[in-house]
């Protein structure tokens, strides 16, 4: 596997992606929110380990853009504001 290829890692209704060409490694994701991003592991981002909107948060400040997350829902359901997450 490239090391540059896209990462994906979901949880439930969350879906988070990592681009390793694109990341600053400002370490930004990792004092955010270390318990889901934790470089240790060999599968670094476990959105399990908060809640979808805290990750959501925590990927929002990701200053590269190297981190998305998409809610995976129903097309039928309604989302928050994002100013509300
Ligand atoms: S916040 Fe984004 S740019 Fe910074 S280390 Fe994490 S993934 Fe890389």
């Amino acid at each position: 596997m490239s090391r540059d290829r896209l990462q994906v890692y979901e949880s439930g209704d969350l879906r988070v992606t990592f681009e390793p060409a694109v990341c600053q490694h400002s370490g930004v994701c990792l004092k955010t929110l270390p318990a889901v991003f934790d470089v240790k592991r060999a599968r670094w981002i476990d959105p399990e380990a908060a809640s979808s909107r805290a990750v959501i948060a925590a990927v929002a400040k990701c200053p590269s853009g190297a981190l998305q997350a998409q809610l995976v829902t129903s097309v039928h359901e309604v989302l928050p504001p994002l100013e509300d997450l």
